[in-house]
């Protein structure tokens, strides 16, 4: 049920709200906030905004005009189950005071007019997200977070586990090596907390399906949400991630959605589950491979064709490419299947429904900015429905398991960000289409994550470094 404002308001008094937290997401993908007392929120404001100084929100640097406005969007509205003092969320949209027209570079504008552009070529009326993000929870991390830093430490079970004997007796409960998926505990520490953070999820208004732990060797986790429609689905992640870190921080622990924390165990990914509605009617479901309609295999063809492109936006960490090799359950290859979870596309077969037809994207992680990426991966499924990209022939084997011939004509997932970023700059067409990325979206994009991320990595000594040189 959509609030309104009144119903905003209403709320704010039935449950004695002090103060409202304005929430936006900035240009790489972290919440941002910015809180009034609750008597500073009347209707007029839902309407006129409330302004602030971007100039110093990253990615948006550029602008001349630094002041801004953050509209409310009343139908984001949920009581923060964190704050001591009771605090109302209301999600924001980021206007231009002056023209009072939403702000391109804005994450949360660019999902609302990739909908609406959706809609406009009449092919669907809504795009379906599900998505699985996994994440990691440890008992300590220290880095040197100084600009010239270059070490980090994380202390976690499994750290202890590798460690071995330095934790009191051996009650053998340690998960082993990639076990963590998903024996009951004792040997499942993370129970409770993961409970407690479903449970908080649900009193903030999120439709939960399950939680569990995940197959690294200790401190991974997932907890799954039911589909939703793509906006609101970047909101519920924006939601999900802030839940999380904070249930994990009340326990003294700390949640992380890096992609690749631990080398050689599982990474964290946030596969995306895609479907196209129509007057509420499925349009993926067909008589075509793995019960796919044309236009689902044509969006598949989209998705292949664009990924190399696609990634510097689902996977825009430095970090994401240490997770996309071969051996973890992560994607290697831009190959589709059934059945094989080797394939950057999969397409469930857990339901005879229509309803359940989609597909399963497993390229992105969570180290993206949920609007950009959920939009993006849309628009490369309708470039492959407009322009009826055949998506070849599907890979029915292990792809792991494939020699050097087979697999040579299986493209496979860029090697790098910067590999990644190459290609959007050279493919980006199919994000332009209906004004939903401008040319200046993509480019400050390649520039921000060139300049602040790649090179400044690629400067630093890394302590593997020490490990090979010293
Ligand atoms: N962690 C795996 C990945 O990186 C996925 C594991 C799974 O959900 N089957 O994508
Ligand atoms: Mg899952
Ligand atoms: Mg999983
Ligand atoms: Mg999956």
């Amino acid at each position: 049920m959509a609030m309104t404002p009144q119903d905003v308001l209403a709320l704010c008094r039935e449950r004695d709200i002090k103060a409202i937290d304005f929430r936006f997401m900035d240009f790489p993908g972290l919440w941002q906030h910015f809180c009034i007392p609750v008597g500073k929120l009347d209707e007029a404001l839902f309407e006129e905004g409330l302004g602030f100084d971007g100039s110093s929100i990253r990615g948006w640097q550029a602008i001349n005009e630094s002041d801004m406005l953050l509209v409310p969007d009343p139908e984001t509205a949920f009581v923060d189950p964190f704050a001591h003092m009771p605090t109302m969320v209301i999600i924001c949209n980021v206007q231009d005071p002056i023209t009072r027209e939403d702000y391109t570079r804005d994450p949360r504008n660019i999902a609302r007019k990739g909908v609406n552009y959706l809609r406009s070529t009449g092919i669907a009326d809504t795009c379906f997200i599900g998505p699985e993000a996994e994440f990691f929870v440890f008992d300590d991390i220290r880095f040197d977070s100084r600009p010239e830093g270059s070490y980090y430490l994380i202390d976690s079970a499994e750290a202890e586990w590798n460690r071995g004997a330095d934790e009191g007796p051996n009650l053998g409960h340690k998960i082993r090596h990639k076990e963590g998926y998903f024996p009951c505990p004792p040997a499942d520490t993370l129970f409770d907390i993961r409970n407690e953070m479903m449970q908080t999820m649900i009193e903030c208004g999120m439709d939960v399906e399950a939680a569990h732990h995940e197959v690294a060797t200790a401190g991974q986790c997932e907890i799954d949400l039911r589909f939703d429609e793509l906006v609101s689905m970047g909101d519920k992640i924006c939601k999900y991630k802030y839940i999380i870190k904070n249930v994990a921080h009340r326990h003294g622990k700390s949640a992380t959605f890096m992609p690749k924390p631990l080398f050689s165990d599982n990474g964290s990914g946030m596969h995306c589950h895609i479907s196209l509605w129509k007057g509420g009617e499925p349009l993926f479901a067909g008589n075509g491979y793995a019960g796919l309609s044309e236009m689902a295999l044509y969006a598949l063809g989209g998705i292949l064709k664009h990924a190399p492109a696609l990634l510097a936006l689902t996977n825009p960490t430095t970090n994401s490419y240490k997770r996309l090799v071969p051996g973890f359950e992560a994607p290697v290859n831009l190959a589709y299947s059934q059945r094989n979870r080797s394939a950057s596309c999969r397409i469930p077969m857990y339901s005879p429904s229509p309803k359940a037809k989609r597909i399963e994207f497993r390229c992105p992680d969570p180290s993206c900015n949920p609007y950009l990426a959920f939009t993006a991966l849309m628009m490369a499924a309708l470039d492959g429905i407009q322009n009826k990209i055949d998506p070849g022939e599907p890979l029915d084997k292990d792809i792991y398991d494939l020699s050097p011939e087979e697999l040579a004509d299986v493209p496979s997932t860029p090697p790098s960000l910067e590999a990644a970023l190459e290609a959007l700059a050279k493919d980006h067409e199919f994000l332009l289409r209906g004004d939903v990325f401008t040319e200046d979206v993509i480019s400050t994009w390649i520039s921000y994550k060139m300049k602040n991320e790649v090179k400044v990595l690629a400067l630093r000594p890394h302590p593997h470094e020490f490990c090979m040189y010293y």
